[in-house]
């Protein structure tokens, strides 16, 4: 009896406690709670976080264990962890000979390591197609080695149509005999084989052979050479060593009780640059600011579920490696998503929010710009004004989103892969400073009070989106570029 009495004392207490509302929810992200998780992500003990790396795992592992402490679930298969590799190739040896007679590296011949997969290549003849070649041509050059000669535009131009048109290898006959090869490592990929397509440009003087002449021959018998086929003896390999780099993203959510097939995701990349020549790239503000900024919103959602918050729908969290190295983090669990993309009502990026831009001409203490939230789903932009009108009174500056801004911020942050997947995205950032990707992009330099209305504001469009009733409707024309 006693304790039966007990049991519907306390329902009852539970059914008439005031639920958390948005405004009290929001004061848990504090600037002194903001500086705390960033003193830790862009201390020196992380070592600049680069991707693959002893820093990267130590932040994934703070992060995991603050995600834990909130009591959020873990969103890959039980584990906190969404683990990918990431491949990295070393140029080793290289050899030429262009009928029988080798050539010299850096003397005869330049290499770029971004565009040499290990290959063998051998054969007795090359089309020759000058100057202007690019994809419209139509003479088959399929599995054939092309020569061009070099012009004031971009060479890549030409070994892109080259690739397109199923050739074999570019060879660039040099403009001048400076050149220096790029044989440094190549940026990492996602794919275990390189789909690089092999490339490389000889001096003047040795690319005459490759047209059957013995000297060099000036501009204009360049200009005058004619197109077409050249029985030319041609072998060249290269060696290269491919490097496994084991990387992970961090992912964890707050479970919906309604809606428990859709999800909002509020993001950011932990990597940064790591450390180069002994000097550790810090990257306080890209991206421990929007790293500080997730998991200290998530800590107010934790807050505002012990005080009988229920989101509507899922709320993932997830902070991403790779970035730096080319969005290559948010591209994998865009290829590999835990969650359903069509069932993703937005993505939520916060990528650099600590800072002011120098060159900003409003009131640069209570400024953010945000960025392509019109380009998916006509609801982004109302809401984002609507909360702002309401409570966040922030200056929103949009400014990127104008087609012809050189900068292409909307490309170039995780945000962009969940576009390309037609998820709505909104991309919050503080604008570049001196201190962007310098070893001076430290914490000292973080502005908390203007970092915390930002962060609040972001909380506080989550909390409307993933407790409206309905998604995000995606009715923007859609293309390729996921504008
Ligand atoms: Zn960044």
């Amino acid at each position: 009896m006693r304790k039966l009495l007990l049991a519907f004392l306390l329902i009852t207490s539970i059914a008439q406690a005031q639920v958390i509302d948005v405004t009290t929810a929001s004061k848990a992200i504090t600037a002194a709670v903001l500086k705390e998780h960033l003193s830790v992500i862009a201390s020196a003990e992380m070592q600049g976080r680069e991707t693959g790396t002893e820093g990267e795992r130590k932040a994934a592992a703070y992060l995991m264990s603050q995600y834990k402490k909130f009591n959020l679930k873990a969103g890959y298969n039980g584990n906190y962890r969404l683990p990918f590799t990431l491949y990295k190739d070393e140029l080793g040896k290289s050899e030429l000979k262009i009928n029988g007679e080798p050539a010299t590296l850096d003397q005869d011949y330049w290499m770029y390591s971004a565009n040499v997969p290990a290959s063998t290549l051998k054969t007795n003849a090359i089309i020759f197609v000058g100057n202007d070649f690019n994809d419209k041509i139509t003479v088959d050059v399929k599995g054939k080695i092309l020569v061009a000669t070099e012009n004031e535009e971009n060479s890549m131009r030409k070994v892109m149509a080259a690739q397109k048109l199923g050739a074999a290898a570019m060879i660039i006959v040099a403009k001048t005999n400076t050149n220096t090869s790029n044989l440094a490592t190549a940026r990492p990929r996602l794919a275990a084989k390189s789909t690089s397509f092999p490339y490389f440009k000889v001096s003047k003087s040795f690319g005459s052979k490759l047209v059957g002449g013995s000297k060099a021959f000036s501009d204009q018998e360049w200009a005058d050479m004619p197109k077409g086929v050249y029985s030319t003896n041609i072998e060249w390999s290269v060696e290269q060593q491919t490097k496994e780099l084991p990387s992970a993203d961090v992912i964890a959510y707050m479970p919906a009780k309604e809606k428990t097939d859709e999800y909002l995701f509020i993001t950011s990349h932990y990597d940064h640059e790591g450390i180069k020549n002994g000097v550790i790239y810090y990257g306080a503000d890209d991206d421990g600011s929007g790293t500080a900024s997730v998991v200290t919103i998530a800590s107010a959602f934790a807050n505002a579920a012990k005080h009988g918050f229920v989101p509507k729908r899922n709320i993932v969290f997830m902070n991403v490696s790779g970035e730096e190295k080319g969005l290559l983090g948010s591209k994998y669990y865009a290829e590999h998503p835990v969650f359903p993309l069509e069932k993703t009502t937005a993505d939520l990026n916060i990528d650099m929010v600590g800072r002011i831009d120098p060159t900003y001409t409003g009131d640069s203490n209570n400024y953010v710009y945000v960025i392509g939230e019109e380009k998916i789903s006509s609801d982004l932009q109302k809401i984002t004004n609507k909360v702002n009108n309401e409570v966040g009174h922030l200056e929103l500056d949009r400014r990127f989103n104008d087609p012809k801004d050189p900068n292409r911020f909307y490309y170039r942050s995780d945000h962009y892969n969940f576009a390309l997947k037609g998820v709505p995205v909104l991309f919050y950032f503080n604008g570049t400073h001196k201190d962007y990707h310098q070893p001076s992009d430290t914490i000292e330099k973080i502005n908390f009070d203007l970092m915390e209305k930002r962060v609040r504001f972001i909380f506080n469009t989550a909390w409307e989106i993933a407790t409206r009733d309905e998604m995000l409707k995606r009715d923007m024309p859609l293309d390729m570029t996921g504008r």
